[in-house]
C-alpha cells in the first residue's frame, strides 16, 4: 500500500488545496487512531494546539469531500476515520450503551455475499457502506 502521507497529498492536489497545519493535524491524528474511529470532540481536542474548533469542522468537511474521511453514522451520532484508501476496508460494529466501537476485518465471506448480492441485481459493486450496533459483552456482563 502507498504512503498515507502521499495519497493524502495527492487528494489535496487534486483539488488545488494545500495541506495546511491544522489540516495536517486532523489528518495525523486520525492516522494515528487508526482503527479506532474518532468523535468530534476527540478529534478537537487531539489538535487543539494548532486548529480552533470552528477549523476543524472546515477541514473535515473538505476532507470528507474528498473522500480523506468517511463519517460513520451511529445512530444520532457519528465518528470520522481516514476513507477506504488509506486503510484495508472493514466495519465496525458500535455498543449502543458504552459506544465501544470494534472494527471487523478480514470478513471474507461476508464480502462476497455482497458482491454476489449486488451481481445478483445486475450491478457491479464499487463500494458499499454497513454499520452494525449491539450491546457489547462488558454492558452486557454489568447491566443484568
Ligand atoms: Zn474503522
Ligand atoms: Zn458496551
Ligand atoms: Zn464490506
Amino acid at each position: 500500500m502507498r504512503d498515507p502521507k502521499q495519497i493524502y497529498e495527492a487528494k489535496l492536489k487534486a483539488v488545488k488545496a494545500s495541506s495546511t497545519t491544522p489540516r495536517s493535524a486532523v489528518f495525523n491524528a486520525l492516522l494515528q487512531s487508526d482503527h479506532e474511529p474518532m468523535t468530534m470532540a476527540e478529534l478537537t481536542a487531539a489538535v487543539k494546539s494548532v486548529a480552533d474548533r470552528t477549523s476543524v469542522y472546515r477541514t473535515v468537511e473538505l476532507f470528507e469531500s474528498i473522500g480523506i474521511i468517511t463519517r460513520l453514522q451511529i445512530g444520532w451520532k457519528y465518528k470520522l476515520e481516514l476513507s477506504d484508501d488509506f486503510h484495508e476496508h472493514h466495519h465496525h460494529i458500535t455498543c449502543t450503551k458504552c459506544g465501544a466501537t470494534h472494527a471487523t476485518h478480514d470478513d471474507h465471506a461476508f464480502e462476497s455475499e455482497i458482491e454476489k448480492l449486488a451481481a445478483k441485481h445486475g450491478y457491479t459493486l464499487t463500494n458499499h457502506y454497513l454499520e452494525i450496533s449491539g450491546v457489547c459483552n462488558n454492558c452486557l456482563s454489568t447491566n443484568k
